[in-house]
C-alpha cells in the first residue's frame, strides 16, 4: 500500500515538475543544473540522455551526481553523467585546436586536427564553428593577422614582417591583409595615417549617436550624452586617420544605423570593420550570435569560445567593443542575470534589453 502511494505521488509530482520538461526534449541546455535517476534501472542519467524515457513514477531529481549516487544509483554508461558534459569536452578539444593552430609556424590542416579530436572531418569543422563561432581556417587566419599586426609595428619594412608571420608568398598576403587589419600593409604600418574614416554624428532615442565607416565598413558606433566627446573619442581611437564629415550619401547610412539601433531584430545589413586582437574579434564573434531578445552571462561567452576561465577577459573585451549594438555586448549579464556594466551607460543598455523583449 506504502508503495503504491508513493509512486503515485511520485508521478504527479514529477509531471508537475519543470525539470521533467528538460528530461523529455533531452534539453542538453538543463545537463549539469540537475541529474535524475531511475528507480526501476538503478542508474542516474543527466537531462540530455539518449536513453530510452523512463516512466515518471520511477523517476526522481538530484541536485548533484553525489546526491544520486547517496541514493543507491550508479552512473548511466551512455550518458557517464560524472564526467565533463559534453559542452565541456567540446570546449576543451576546441581549446587544444586553437592552441595547435596557434603554435604552428604552418596552420594544421582540417584532416590533422580532426584526427588529433578523434572526430570526422566534417564533425570537427561543424564542432569547431559551433564553439568558436568562426571556422578553423578563419580562425588560423585571425590568429596569423594578430601576429602580422604586432609584426608591423616593430618591423621596419613590410616584407620582412610578411615573411616573418609565416605567410609564403607576400602577394597572398596583400590580398588577405585588407579584410584582416581593415587597411592595407602600409597604411597600417603609418598609424592608420593613409586611412579616411567618415563620421557623423545624429540623434536617437538613447542620445546622441556616432557612426563612423572606414572604406571597408562601419568600423564606429558609439552613444552618449554629449556629441563633442563623442567625435573627441573618435579622434582617440583613430589617431593617425584622416577624419572626414560625412556628406549626404553617409547621413543616409546614418539613418539606418538609427533605425537598426531602434529597432535591432530587423537587424543592420551593412558590413563591419572589426578591428581588435584574435582574442576580442572571437568574443565580439559569439556575441553577434545571441539574437535580439536573448542574453547570455560572460561565463557563458567564455565556454562558447573555448576558454572558460577567461570570463573577465571576456567582460574586458565586451567593455572594448567599439561598434555598440551591432556587436550586441549589451546583451551579455552577470551569471545572476544582473545587468552589471556598459561602455555606454548602464540604463541605455537597461533601455535596450527591455526594447528587445517585446517582440
Ligand atoms: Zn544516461
Amino acid at each position: 500500500m506504502h508503495a503504491i502511494m508513493d509512486k503515485t505521488g511520485f508521478a504527479s509530482d514529477t509531471e508537475h515538475d519543470p525539470r521533467w520538461a528538460a528530461v523529455l526534449a533531452r534539453d542538453s541546455r538543463a545537463d549539469g543544473r540537475f541529474w535524475y535517476s531511475v528507480a526501476s534501472t538503478g542508474v542516474y542519467c543527466r537531462p540530455s540522455c539518449a536513453s530510452r524515457r523512463a516512466r515518471p513514477e520511477n523517476v526522481r531529481f538530484h541536485a548533484s551526481c553525489a546526491d544520486a549516487e547517496r541514493a543507491g544509483f550508479r552512473p548511466c554508461k551512455r550518458c557517464r553523467p560524472d564526467q565533463p558534459g559534453l559542452h565541456a569536452r567540446q570546449a576543451a578539444m576546441v581549446a587544444d585546436a586553437c592552441r595547435l593552430i596557434e603554435s604552428a609556424e604552418q596552420a594544421p590542416g582540417l584532416a590533422t586536427l580532426a584526427a588529433r579530436a578523434g572526430l570526422s572531418q566534417f564533425h570537427f569543422h561543424r564542432v569547431f564553428k559551433a564553439v568558436t563561432g568562426v571556422t578553423p581556417k578563419a580562425y588560423a587566419s585571425a590568429h596569423r593577422a594578430r601576429r602580422v599586426r604586432s609584426e608591423l609595428a616593430r618591423s621596419d619594412s613590410v616584407t620582412a614582417a610578411v615573411y616573418d608571420a609565416g605567410f609564403n608568398a607576400s602577394g597572398r598576403f596583400y590580398a588577405q591583409a585588407g579584410a584582416m587589419l581593415g587597411m592595407r600593409p602600409g597604411e597600417f604600418r603609418a598609424g592608420g595615417a593613409n586611412t579616411a574614416i567618415r563620421f557623423a554624428i545624429g540623434e536617437c532615442s538613447l542620445g546622441a549617436i556616432l557612426v563612423a565607416a572606414s572604406g571597408r565598413g562601419i568600423c564606429a558606433i558609439t552613444i552618449g550624452d554629449d556629441p563633442d566627446a563623442l567625435a573627441r573619442e573618435l579622434q582617440d581611437q583613430f589617431g593617425e586617420a584622416e577624419l572626414i564629415g560625412g556628406d549626404a550619401g553617409f547621413e543616409r547610412l546614418v539613418a539606418q544605423v538609427v533605425g537598426f539601433v531602434e529597432a535591432p531584430r530587423i537587424g543592420l545589413d551593412l558590413p563591419l570593420d572589426v578591428r581588435g586582437t584574435a582574442f576580442q574579434q572571437r568574443v565580439w564573434q559569439a556575441l553577434r550570435a545571441i539574437p535580439a531578445g536573448a542574453t547570455a552571462s560572460y561565463s557563458e561567452i567564455a565556454r562558447a569560445i573555448g576558454a572558460p576561465k577567461a570570463t573577465r577577459a571576456v567582460a574586458g573585451a565586451c567593455a572594448s567593443n567599439p561598434i555598440a549594438v551591432a556587436i550586441p555586448c549589451h546583451r551579455v549579464v552577470r551569471n545572476d542575470g544582473g545587468l552589471s556594466g556598459y561602455r555606454w551607460g548602464v540604463e541605455r543598455k537597461r533601455a535596450l534589453l527591455e526594447r528587445e523583449a517585446r517582440k
